[in-house]
């Protein structure tokens, strides 16, 4: 296993749509792994594909989601069956380190996908790791959270984004572990 770099907003891979997965193999478990410790590694809480650089329609998520427990799913070609609820919760994400902004999604949904053994899965997510599962989706459609905030919010990030375009990472570019819960960078 190895820690694959996080490709940061400006790097057109975030922008591309992710290819189907059309064979689940030994190669796509090594992806499976490198991206569940790279994300370990960056103390995120969640990673897709296109964000180590490999536009494949996968996502790895690692949720606490009550005490001691914790939701770890890898989802291969995921697709949504059914969506419901609305709500507006804080994220930030790995590829746009620093920035953290309210967004709007759904507050529960189903996801049809494979696992990393090619086993067809149907999964019910809500709160958090609904919130987590959608943020890698939009990655591997090329969308990021701030494409989803309102035109003024992102004036007002422009500034930051297009440093983070030129290659200018903020501060504390590594979270503490302390956000690597809920909440955390996805
Ligand atoms: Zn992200």
């Amino acid at each position: 296993m190895s820690v694959r770099p996080v490709r940061i907003f400006g790097d057109p891979v975030l922008r591309e749509r992710a290819r189907e997965v059309t064979s689940v193999d030994d190669t796509l478990r090594q992806l499976v792994a490198d991206m569940r410790e790279t994300m370990q590694a960056y103390g995120g809480v969640g990673l897709a594909a296109n964000q180590v650089g490999v536009a494949q329609r996968l996502l790895v998520v690692d949720v606490p989601v009550e005490e001691d427990a914790r939701a770890r799913h890898a989802l291969i070609n995921p697709v949504v069956k059914r969506r419901g609820g609305s709500v507006s919760g804080e994220e930030g994400c790995l590829s746009v380190p620093g920035l953290w902004e309210d967004v709007t999604r759904a507050e529960r949904l189903v996801v049809t996908g494979l696992d990393e053994e090619g086993r067809t899965l149907e999964l019910a997510f809500e709160g958090y790791l609904a919130r987590a599962i959608q943020h890698e989706m939009d990655h591997l459609d090329g969308v990021l959270f701030v494409d989803r905030l309102s035109p003024l919010k992102r004036q007002f990030l422009r500034r930051s984004l297009d440093a983070l375009a030129r290659g200018e990472l903020p501060e504390g570019h590594r979270p503490p572990p302390e956000r690597g819960g809920p909440g955390g960078q996805l």
